[in-house]
């Protein structure tokens, strides 16, 4: 089962990604964690994606396709994928759906986090998190243990160089411009589910979970 998760950044896209692995068992494919972790081994892959993420731009698609061709090859999918950070752009979801139609899957259900953009960039710049776990934590809302590590591993917390204001200025340009279509591609099709992501994280799992639930069939009209 895939199930993707659309939204502008500081939508809870991670969060919430986070929260349907651990209770059902998916598998949370993040494409920017993917990439971040390529930049930090110093791959070719992470030379190449660094220049675009730290301009605050999107990776170009075939570099993204080529990406996720890989991690769909990759082992078992488990309860199912959840997708987070892609697709991005309508040829990114256009190819997917085909990716997935030879592999004679395809995608359970499409969830869009709709967020207020002041709300997210007020989000986005208390965010820290840790490159050893993946959690995400908010200096505003959940303060990190007193030594500043993080509260599930221990690990040493960052502010992303992305979530700097001019970065994520261009991250909001890149979301008007290109995903805002692509989640309107998804919508024209009845393949679209929204969730005010605005409110607190539990209400937003709470809504996601029911979706989820709602939907017991693939495909189900939005
Ligand atoms: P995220 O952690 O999802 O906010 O992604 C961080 C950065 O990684 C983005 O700002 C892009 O530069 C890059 N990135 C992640 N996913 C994609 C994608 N599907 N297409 C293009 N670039 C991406």
């Amino acid at each position: 089962m895939i199930v993707v998760l659309l939204g502008a950044p500081g939508a809870g896209k991670g969060t919430q990604a986070k929260r349907i692995e651990a209770a059902r068992g998916f598998r949370h494919v993040s494409t920017g964690d993917l990439l971040r972790g390529a930049v930090g081994e110093g791959t070719e892959l992470g030379i190449l994606a660094g220049k675009y993420m730290d301009a605050g731009s999107l990776v170009p698609d075939d570099v993204m396709l080529g990406l996720l061709n890989a991690l769909l090859d990759r082992g078992s999918q488990g309860a199912g994928v959840i997708l987070d950070g892609f697709p991005r752009t309508v040829p990114q979801a256009k190819a997917l759906d085909h990716l997935l139609e030879d592999r004679g899957e395809k995608i359970y259900r499409v969830i869009f986090l709709d967020i207020k953009r002041e709300d997210a960039v007020e989000r986005l710049s208390s965010r820290v998190s840790c490159p050893k776990c993946g959690s995400i934590h908010n200096l505003a809302t959940s303060l990190p243990r007193a030594d500043g590590s993080c509260d599930a591993c221990g690990g040493p917390l960052f502010r992303r160089p992305d979530d700097e204001p001019e970065k994520i200025e261009r991250r909001f340009e890149q979301f008007q411009s290109e995903t805002h279509a692509t989640i309107e591609y998804y919508r024209s099709q009845g393949r679209l589910d929204t969730v005010d992501s605005g409110r607190s994280i539990d209400e937003v799992r709470e809504a996601i979970d029911e979706i989820l639930d709602r939907n017991s069939g693939p495909q189900a009209a939005g």
